[in-house]
């Protein structure tokens, strides 16, 4: 495995790697990586040649400034979990050299106006520039998500489609703790009550399935139940949104497959998860 910090070294090991017909996998990552993580990088390390990983916290996808100072840095440890998973390279570049071009913004597709999008203004414009950007240094054959940000999964795969790009983009199930908690990297900033309350995000999400299972079709008696979850496990709510899984768009029925997503504060730390009605 090996650490990788200039763009131009980067863009020459990929160039090197498809002239000798390798296929390269890529992961991008805000590092304090996870067993989430991980599961890509496995997953990913099967479908090609070459597994790149980067690790890089975007500064534009973030709303607040505290919140990006907040979320968890630890490089050392994360070079050692992609060295045990056998990542080829680890991608680290220098924020400087990242925003030392101005980049042509890219047109976001119109998955990435609702939900999120509406919640935290600017969030997908910054998801998009740094995804497009890393792209065009690694230029990979396939890139792994993880369906834990669904919505970013759907921009992602938007943007390929509208930009003509040539990668295939891969999801992968949300990674969750025996308990059934979403693995994240801002866990890490909960204590074990924290962890606790969190809980109920994934107990909510199970009882809109259960729900539904029984035959509840109107979203929002669904989503009263969502609430009541929450508020019963004192968590403050962000947003509860039952939507078309494809087009993000509202519902007045349930037409299979529906998006379940949730965010909720817990100790001051935004959480999200979802589930899609099966
Ligand atoms: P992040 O470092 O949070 O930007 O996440 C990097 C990638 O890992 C994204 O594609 C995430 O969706 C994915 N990911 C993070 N947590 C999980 C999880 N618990 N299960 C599956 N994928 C995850």
């Amino acid at each position: 495995m090996k650490q990788i910090i200039p763009i131009l070294e980067m863009r020459e090991v990929c160039q090197k790697a498809r002239q000798e017909n390798k296929t390269i996998a890529f992961v991008p990552t805000m590092g304090a990586l996870h067993e989430g993580h991980l599961s890509l990088f496995r997953e990913a390390r099967k479908k090609a040649d070459l597994l790149i990983v980067s690790i890089f916290v975007n500064p534009t996808q973030f709303n607040g400034s505290e919140d990006y100072l907040k979320y968890p840095r630890q490089v050392e440890s994360d070079l050692k979990k992609c060295r045990d998973e056998k990542v080829d390279f680890v991608f680290t570049p220098d924020k400087k050299e990242i925003f030392s071009k101005k980049e042509k913004e890219i047109p976001l597709p119109t998955v990435a106006l609702p939900l999120e999008g509406q919640l935290r203004p600017g969030h997908f414009v910054g998801v998009v520039l740094i995804v497009h950007k890393l792209f065009q240094i690694i230029q990979p054959h396939i890139a792994l998500f993880g369906l834990k940000d669904f919505q970013q999964v759907r921009v992602i795969e938007e943007m390929v489609k509208l930009q003509k790009l040539n990668v295939k983009i891969w999801t992968h199930p949300i990674v969750r703790s025996p308990e059934g908690l979403a693995l994240s990297s801002r866990n890490q900033r909960l204590s074990h009550a924290g962890l606790k309350q969190a809980l109920h995000i994934h107990k909510a999400l199970q009882e809109a399935q259960t729900l539904f299972e029984k035959g509840e079709s109107f979203p929002s008696k669904i989503k009263n139940r969502i609430i009541q979850e929450l508020e019963h496990g004192g968590l403050k709510i962000d947003s509860v949104d039952i939507v078309d899984a494809q087009t993000l768009e509202k519902i007045k029925t349930i037409q299979l497959p529906t998006l379940v997503a949730i965010a909720a504060f817990v100790e001051g730390v935004r959480l999200i998860d979802n589930c899609v009605l099966k």
